[in-house]
């Protein structure tokens, strides 16, 4: 029988948001793609450092050696280049003994079509453009941070998956943002008050969160693998809506911030997030100095 990607939670991650390939990536921008490869190939005995995904993708595989789990989480390396260049990416996964057996080498062609073929539910890569098209096709996708200082180590305790999400223009729309950005704080609260009946329309990250929140529901009453948290820098009275909407998706979210425009790192390092999403790269910037983060582009319209 066909190995079945059903019902698993299914994870694509480029090279360079698992290991980090600052160094290599730096010979590709400047050398080209040849350079890039022979590189990779006079170098395949050279174990990878683990980048900026390595964290959360550690945390997500674990689900799988949960006793008497079957495997739920999938993760599937993307990448642009040939196959050439896999021999020492999967050296590397093997020496830090993921469990990471499939990969796409697309040899140059468009991931986004290849990201739908393994129903991917969640897509981490350093490349823009690779993460905006993802976006535009309906899958929840980040631009990861690579000059990150956060913690990148294996960390082979993982008592719990935490990932943190912003609200406006990632889980919900950025229908209440724009109203923010064009009139103000004061518009925005006002409209938030007049709507707070009338769930927010879904963001990018939406359906990725009623994935997470099903499989949480199966361990209800058992020890939860992943925890989930919002940090938003909406506070009360626009709180409301939020908590409505999230009601009416019938989602479970386990921990929430209202920041009020406060700085989101400190409470994100407290979380122990191991990702985060937000749309703006102030709050990204800021974020991944302490924790893994990655920036979610808005989709493009047309
Ligand atoms: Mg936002």
């Amino acid at each position: 029988m066909a190995y079945e990607l059903d019902g698993r939670l299914v994870v694509g991650v480029s090279t360079r948001a698992l290991f980090d390939l600052t160094c290599e990536n730096r010979i590709f921008e400047q050398q080209g793609l040849e350079a890039y490869c022979k590189y990779q190939i006079a170098h395949e005995e050279e174990i990878l450092k683990p980048g900026p995904g390595f964290a959360l993708v550690c945390a997500l595989l674990s689900m799988n050696d949960l006793p008497g789990e079957r495997k739920r989480v999938e993760v599937v390396i993307m990448s642009h280049n040939n196959a050439d260049t896999s021999v020492r990416l999967f050296r590397s996964i093997a020496y830090y003994g993921l469990g990471i057996t499939r990969a796409v080498f697309s040899g140059g062609s468009p991931l986004t079509s290849y990201l739908h073929a393994f129903r991917t539910d969640l897509f981490l890569s350093a490349n823009e453009q690779d993460v905006q098209m993802a976006v535009d096709s309906g899958i929840a996708a980040g631009i990861i941070c690579t000059d990150q200082k956060a913690k990148t180590t294996m960390d082979r305790n993982i008592g719990q998956i935490r990932i943190a999400f912003d609200g406006d223009a990632v889980l919900f729309s950025d229908e209440s943002e724009k109203i923010f950005e064009r009139d103000g704080l004061e518009a925005f609260e006002e409209n938030e008050c007049k709507m707070a009946q009338h769930p927010l329309a879904e963001g990018p990250f939406a359906r990725f969160l009623k994935t997470v929140a099903a499989l949480q529901k199966e361990f209800a009453g058992r020890n939860v693998p992943i925890r989930t948290a919002l940090v938003t820098s909406r506070c009360a009275p626009a709180h409301e809506r939020v908590v409505r909407t999230l009601r009416a998706w019938d989602v479970r979210i386990d921990e929430s911030f209202f920041l009020g425009g406060m700085s989101k790192r400190d409470v994100l390092a407290a979380f122990g997030a191991h990702i985060f999403f937000d749309d703006q790269e102030i709050h990204t910037g800021k974020a991944a100095e302490v924790v893994p983060s990655a920036r979610v582009p808005s989709k493009r319209v047309g």
